[in-house]
C-alpha cells in the first residue's frame, strides 16, 4: 500500500496592495505601510498547511527609481517584521525586468514578470509545493492571471484598484479578515480534491 501523499501547498502573494498599501514605487521602509491584517493572514495559513511566498513584479528596479540593493535591504526589514509577528516568509521573489527597463533590466516579455508565471514555478520547483494546494492573492489581472497560467489551485482578488473582468477572480476580497475566511473555505477543499487526483492517477 503505498503511503499518503500529502500535499503541501502555498499562499502566494503580490507585494503592493496585498501586503502594503500600493504608494506606487515604494523601496523604503518609512513609505511601507502593512495593510490591516496581513500578519494574521500568514499565521492563519501556515495553521492550515500554507507556506506563505512573496511574488512582486518591481518595474522600479528596471526603471532605475530605485536599486536591486534597495529592494533587498527593504525586503530584509519586511521579512523581518513577518518573524517578529510569528508569520515568517518562506520566500520572496521578484521581478526587476520590464519593456522599458534600462541597460540589463530591459527584457520584453521576462517569463517571471506577470501575468508570467515563472516566479510562482519556480517557488513551486523550489519550496516543493503542490500547484492545486496552492492559492494567491494578488490586486491586479495580472496577479490573477499569472496564477491561472501556474495552475494554481485557487485566486483571489484583494480590494482590486483597476477593472478586472468579473469571472477571472475565484473571489474578491474586501479586506484581509475576508482573506482568512476564504483561506479556510478553499483550503481543505483543494487538499481533498488534489488527494483524491492522486489516488485515482496510482491506480
Ligand atoms: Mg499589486
Amino acid at each position: 500500500m503505498n503511503a499518503p501523499t500529502f500535499n503541501h501547498g502555498g499562499l502566494f502573494l503580490d507585494r503592493d496592495g496585498v501586503i502594503n498599501v500600493d504608494r506606487g514605487y515604494v523601496y523604503r521602509p518609512e513609505d511601507f505601510e502593512f495593510i490591516e491584517g496581513i500578519f494574521a493572514v500568514v499565521r492563519r495559513a501556515a495553521d492550515l498547511g500554507l507556506r506563505s511566498v512573496v511574488v512582486t513584479n518591481q518595474a522600479g528596479i528596471a526603471r532605475g527609481y530605485y536599486t536591486e540593493r534597495d529592494f533587498q535591504d527593504l525586503t530584509g526589514w519586511m521579512c523581518e517584521r513577518f518573524a517578529a509577528e510569528g508569520a515568517p516568509l518562506a520566500a520572496v521573489y521578484h521581478c526587476p525586468y520590464h519593456r522599458e527597463g534600462i541597460g540589463q533590466w530591459r527584457v520584453d516579455d521576462h517569463p517571471d514578470r506577470k501575468p508570467n508565471p515563472g516566479m510562482i514555478l519556480a517557488a513551486l520547483r523550489d519550496l516543493e509545493l503542490d500547484a492545486r494546494c496552492s492559492v494567491l492573492v494578488g490586486d491586479k489581472e495580472h496577479d490573477i492571471l499569472a496564477a491561472r497560467r501556474a495552475n494554481l489551485g485557487a485566486a483571489a482578488l484583494f480590494a482590486p484598484t483597476d477593472e478586472v473582468p468579473d469571472a477571472l477572480a475565484d473571489e474578491v476580497l474586501a479586506d484581509h479578515l475576508e482573506t482568512i475566511c476564504w483561506l479556510e473555505r478553499v483550503t481543505p477543499t483543494l487538499r481533498d480534491g488534489a488527494r483524491r487526483a492522486s489516488r485515482v492517477s496510482r491506480r
